[in-house]
């Protein structure tokens, strides 16, 4: 009996309630093979034959894998979940990264070999289709760091409101996501070289901007900006601390390395304020 890939669709965990071993054959093993092919594992052919190249694929995933790594040789249904696991996480990362690989099921699929090639060719890589260890790293470097737990507030551009969702960048501050991803790697490459700046002021809301700009007018505040005019109220601009100064190393750090992340200090006068502008 041929092994399609029609068979294959209906394949789930229980599948493996009953463990496939080395000369077992069926549907579900090609979809194994299938996503062991598509995660760089190369399990040789993709027949639905549990041989010597599935085995030795399955071993590569296995010690990629902690949690599955005293599974034996057998294909479990615990190895066949993180295996869809690990196929939806490429999914869903290229997904975001724009590369529509289709439905975000964990099955790979060739919307999947397409979406891993669309985003290997925007990024000089080997156009291979599979997602193996170096173009998931690729990958993530493409995505940035993840962000903490989002908050979910108004924001304000010229004056008029928006819906905005800001994410933790440490200190308790809040910046928009690209802005967010930006900073916190720029606060880590500016460490790594020895400059250590952190969140005073970033995402505020129109109650926090009002209350500064009166302390501005009454001359006990800094500049601020008119309530709803504020670029801290767009989720984009940082007051960093551990500057300093305009003579100081770690200004000199920020104007040479932050425009690379897309910030600028953009207000004269304030050393402190740094905008994302991209
Ligand atoms: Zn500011």
């Amino acid at each position: 009996m041929p092994i399609t890939a029609t068979t294959a669709s209906r394949v789930t965990a229980k599948s493996f309630e009953q463990p496939a071993r080395l000369g077992d054959q069926s549907a579900a093993i090609r979809q194994v093979e299938q996503m062991l092919h598509g995660l760089g594992y190369f399990p040789g052919k993709v027949d639905g034959f549990f041989d010597e190249h599935t085995l030795s694929a399955l071993r590569r995933f296995k010690k990629a894998d902690p949690q599955v790594a005293n599974q034996g040789n057998a294909i479990t249904s615990r190895v066949y979940s993180n295996l869809r696991d690990a196929v939806r996480k490429v999914e869903k990362d290229l997904s975001s990264l724009g590369n529509d690989p289709g439905k975000v099921d964990g099955r790979w699929t060739d919307n999947t070999t397409g979406a891993v090639k669309r985003f290997q060719r925007k990024h000089d890589m080997e156009v291979t289709g599979r997602a193996g260890e170096h173009t998931r790293k690729r990958i993530a470097k493409a995505l940035g760091p993840d962000l903490g737990k989002p908050k979910h507030a108004t924001g304000y551009v010229n004056g008029r409101p928006f819906g905005i969702t800001v994410y933790p960048v440490g200190q308790g501050e809040y910046l928009r996501a690209d802005a967010a991803k930006a900073y916190v790697q720029m606060i880590a490459a500016a460490k790594r070289a020895g400059v250590n700046l952190y969140a005073v002021s970033g995402f505020r809301t129109m109650d926090e901007q009002r209350k500064l700009y009166q302390a501005y007018l009454n001359g006990t505040g800094n500049l601020a900006a008119r309530p709803g005019y504020s670029n801290h109220q767009g989720g984009i601009s940082m007051d960093i601390g551990g500057v300093g100064g305009y003579g100081t190393r770690a200004y000199q750090w920020l104007k040479n390395h932050a425009r690379r992340f897309g910030f600028v200090n953009d207000v004269s006068g304030e050393y402190w304020h740094w905008t994302y502008k991209r």
